[in-house]
């Protein structure tokens, strides 16, 4: 049985929570890290709690998913695609997605932006990067990011809000939590090395999960991707 709202506030209590005293460490007013919800796998009542919680936007991983659940939910909240997007897919995902994480490729700026301009959208994009040198992960690696930028900036039914990242695991805690920390502070340096050479803020970064939320926050991020600590393993 799916958890009751009761157990979901808790739990989303307790990741304010901890939202809020990595933000004290930090230095940053806890107002400036937007909690998403991933609802990916969960039913659509778990849309509908974030919703209820005054949450703004939900992620889901696969455009299909996004797509049945959706209409199942009444409460109005901003649909994100978290994962990993192929092209024959674009067009779905620019229609039924209010922004798209995952652009890591030209080929992918080209057909969500030819699918955006078709549905006469302006789509919301993130550039996913490979902050972590992860040889399993997708995203544009660090080196290419400039010319993804550039792309990405000249397509008129696009807007670039920022970049996201996930952080490699690795063999112990400790190795992951050295790899958290270090890809997170790489996709904050990146952004600010290319918004010194773009006329772009790039003011979004997406970055940070259940077991790495903290690092995240140290580094910068504006949007934590919670699954697992708000709706229970998967
Ligand atoms: C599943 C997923 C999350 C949530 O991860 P948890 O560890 O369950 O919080 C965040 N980001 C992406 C891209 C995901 O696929």
């Amino acid at each position: 049985m799916f958890l009751t709202y009761e157990e979901f506030t808790s739990r989303a209590d307790a990741i304010r929570a901890r939202i809020a005293s990595a933000c004290a460490a930090a230095g940053r007013d806890a107002a400036t890290v937007e909690l998403l919800a991933v609802t990916k796998t969960h039913p659509p009542e778990a849309a509908e709690y974030a919703a209820r919680y005054g949450l703004a936007g939900v992620g889901e991983n696969r455009v299909q998913e996004g797509i049945e659940k959706r209409p199942q939910v009444a409460s109005p909240l901003r649909w994100e695609l978290i994962g990993h997007l192929q092209s024959n897919k674009a067009r779905l995902a620019a229609q039924h997605f209010d922004r798209v994480q995952t652009v890591d490729s030209e080929k992918l700026l080209n057909h969500l932006d030819r699918a955006a301009g078709e549905l006469g959208k302006i789509l919301p994009v993130l550039l996913q990067i490979n902050a972590g040198n992860d040889p399993a992960k997708f995203g544009a690696e660090p080196g290419d990011a400039p010319r993804l930028l550039e792309a990405a900036l000249a397509k008129k039914n696009l807007r670039v809000d920022g970049l996201m990242t996930i952080a490699p695991l690795g063999a112990t805690p400790a190795e992951t939590a050295a790899h958290a920390a270090r890809t997170f502070t790489n996709l904050r340096n990146l952004r600010d090395e290319l918004t010194a050479r773009f006329p772009a803020p790039l003011p979004e970064l997406s970055m940070g999960m259940t077991g790495d939320l903290e690092a995240a926050v140290a580094a910068g991020s504006t949007l934590v991707r919670i699954g697992t600590a708000l709706f229970g393993s998967r």
